[in-house]
């Protein structure tokens, strides 16, 4: 059997071999045979052998994984009525099943080395890999019913539409986000957020019960107690969610100032009748889906309004900027760090625009690898606005990812862990957004002196997500190991929401909704843990990188464009993939082996100063102490002991003012569910309100 895999050297001798294996993937036996059938053998493997198993792999994976890419990337590129119900999706499950077989084949053969006696640490970290071999381990009957259900809650996701009583259906993308961008209609904001949740949420709720099951199968069969652990296994750490949640509770200061600052604003935009000063924030109010993302209301909560950022957009349109020349500024970025340049390929076979003749594609970005070392590809119907730019950066950062690791092992062309395949393309726009950049490249007219604004635009989109980005894993993770029953999924998604987010419904809840099913990456059942981790990351990164490059100053005005010790520095990583701990990587380009917030917190030490000096003065409380959100609606629990002073009754009298007209309706039941209608208490183990101060901070 040992010389079945030593197919080394020329390329036709490996398409011979593979030839033999290819018959057998497409009808060999069944997966339970295999899996019974080499544990049994319990043969003992040498080094040697091992290589050359290893070679194997590599080798027939390259064939296989390339064509899944190629099937998948024709059926996405090109949905037309026909593709999608005849011949793309049986091919595109043909070469899926295929790539499956193939993992079980190799997966279930690398069990058998015993790889403790082994020498060379890449071998037994190459085997290790091979071993999760994720939902290929299920049964072909319930890999084929899991198959299924990915699908249809992805395309559920994909194909929903919000219809007006008498005009026309609006998909997500562009006309649902663009109404919930742009509109400062809180009723036709919350038609939008409702609408959605009615048109996906509710559709996915039965089938993702069924996908919890099978997910936990498959985790069971990998050797794991859930999915959540299976997930959580690619960080490597016995620590990961200490360490997580203690890098959150470091990041909470600043949420907890931009919250009450922008709570404010948009109490002065919407009036009292919407938003409580002191409560949760409603979740439809913040310009974004899912407000992950404030960025769009950076117009409500503008610190210096009277100086207003200029429009970039604005600007390359009167440059007559083209899609082709926006991929072309970022390709320049990346070679002006003396890194690699994409093959003429990347620009042939992309797709930079949405098709003028007439194929529906799926519009979202995304940056491929087709595992054959020679073709990557960007899929992005791009705009000419500044927005998209920074999205091309940070989708060529993933490119340069995989040119940097191309020669490697297929099992090892991965980030050093997910976080770090996110963190590249992120720390580049870091520095492509810097005003210096933007002044260098002609895209801005003047230097501006209003760096607060600056910092809260980042700001509204990167530290509004920090708890969004933390939550939606550890729900699932809750979910994974049956922590959060099936029964109140719902109610304890919004106990999350309001826990770290401060957000609440707009409107009631119930079990009959699925709110996180509304959300792409849980229909399409992507962990997301990797941008959390990516946002601390991308600081420790361009705080590295900008030292190499020799920047003097704030954190936020650093621009690495042009520096060749930068590029060297962060080539010298991204060259090794996932084949060392990502603790040594991240040792390699900061001389740290933890994760850090500190860059971070430096970066936006001049903003998170004024947004403290800010709130003191407006007398805010960070956070949302004295209020809950429960399930079928916003509950506000208040109470009047401690509130004497007269700015604290004005507050009051607001508030109650609100209430009889606001979204989420006041507790009649107070706190004691036997006497419906008595007065309203103070929440169990409230405490007195008091002024915040500034906060400790961890700088
Ligand atoms: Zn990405």
């Amino acid at each position: 059997m040992g010389t079945r895999w030593t197919c080394h050297g020329p390329f036709l001798l490996v398409l011979f071999c593979y030839g033999q294996l290819l018959p057998w993937l497409r009808a060999g036996p069944s997966r339970d045979i295999i899996m019974s059938t080499s544990f049994s053998t319990g043969r003992f493997y040498n080094e040697t052998v091992a290589k050359a198993f290893l070679q194997f792999y590599d080798q027939t994976a390259q064939i296989v994984w390339s064509q899944f890419m190629e099937a998948t990337w024709n059926y996405v590129t090109n949905i037309t009525k026909k593709n999608r119900e005849e011949m793309t999706p049986s091919l595109l499950l043909h070469k899926d099943s295929e790539r499956s077989k193939h993992m079980l084949y190799f997966g279930t053969q690398a069990r058998l080395f015993k790889t403790s006696r082994f020498q060379d640490p890449d071998v037994k970290r190459l085997l290790s890999k091979l071993l999760n071999i994720d939902k290929a381990a299920l049964p072909q009957d319930e890999l084929q019913e899991y198959n299924q259900l990915l699908a249809y809650m992805e395309t559920t996701y994909s194909m929903a539409q919000v219809c007006l009583n008498e005009g026309p259906c609006m998909p997500l993308e562009p006309d649902l986000q663009e109404v919930m961008a742009t509109s400062r209609d809180q009723k036709e904001l919350l038609w939008a957020w409702q609408g959605w949740r009615d048109a996906v949420g509710r559709q996915l709720r039965i089938t993702f019960e069924r996908y919890v099951q099978l997910s936990n199968k498959a985790a069971n069969l990998n050797g794991y107690k859930d999915m959540g652990a299976l997930w959580r296994s690619k960080y490597e750490s016995e620590t990961l969610e200490d360490d997580l949640e203690q890098l959150y509770q470091e990041l909470q200061p600043l949420y907890l100032n931009l919250h009450a600052y922008v709570r404010r604003a948009l109490h002065r935009h919407y009036g009292p009748k919407i938003i409580n000063p002191r409560g949760p924030i409603p979740a439809h109010l913040l310009g974004n889906m899912w407000a992950q993302s404030w960025v769009n209301i950076l117009d409500l909560v503008l610190p210096f309004p009277k100086k207003p950022p200029e429009d970039i957009t604005k600007i390359m349109k009167s440059q007559h900027w083209k899609p082709s020349k926006m991929f072309e500024e970022a390709e320049k970025f990346f070679t002006s760090l003396g890194m690699l340049s994409t093959p003429p390929s990347f620009w042939k076979n992309s797709m930079m625009e949405r098709p003028a003749d007439g194929r529906e594609v799926e519009c979202h970005a995304s940056a491929w690898d087709f595992y054959n070392g020679r073709d990557f590809r960007i899929k992005k119907c791009t705009e000419v606005t500044v927005e998209d730019l920074l999205s091309i950066f940070h989708q060529m950062g993933h490119i340069q990812y995989f040119l940097q690791y191309r020669n490697l092992s297929v099992i090892f062309r991965a980030g050093a862990n997910p976080a770090f395949e996110e963190a590249v393309g992120s720390v580049i726009t870091l520095s492509a957004s810097s005003h210096k950049h933007l002044l260098n490249r002609g895209l801005l007219r003047r230097a501006r002196k209003e760096e607060v604004n600056f910092l809260m635009s980042v700001a509204l989109e990167k530290i509004a997500f920090i708890p969004f980005s933390y939550l939606m894993d550890l729900f699932r993770w809750k979910v994974f190991d049956g922590t959060i029953q099936k029964n109140v999924y719902n109610q304890e998604w919004w106990n999350l929401r309001l826990k770290y987010q401060g957000l609440c419904p707009p409107i009631p809840r119930t079990e009959e909704d699925f709110d996180p099913g509304a959300k792409f990456h849980i229909s399409a059942s992507v962990p997301y843990l990797r941008y959390f981790l990516s946002l601390v990351l991308q600081f420790q990164f361009h705080e590295s990188l900008c030292k190499a490059s020799g920047h003097i100053g704030p954190l936020h005005r650093c621009d690495i464009y042009n520096s060749k010790k930068a590029g060297k520095l962060l080539e010298d990583v991204l060259k090794l993939g996932s084949s060392k701990p990502w603790p040594e990587v991240l040792q390699k380009i900061t001389g740290q082996t933890q994760m850090s917030t500190k860059a971070l917190m430096t970066y936006f030490k001049p903003l998170l100063n004024w947004l403290v000096t800010e709130n003191v003065r407006q007398g805010e409380i960070l956070g949302w102490p004295d209020f809950s959100c429960t399930f079928e609606a916003c509950h506000f629990f208040f109470f009047n002991l401690f509130m004497i002073d007269i700015e604290r009754e004005r507050e009051a009298e607001i508030q109650a003012e609100g209430e009889k007209q606001a979204p989420c309706r006041e507790l009649d039941a107070g706190l004691d569910p036997e006497t419906p209608g008595s007065r309203p208490l103070p929440k169990a183990g409230a405490k007195p309100l008091s002024h915040p101060g500034i906060p400790e901070l961890a700088i």
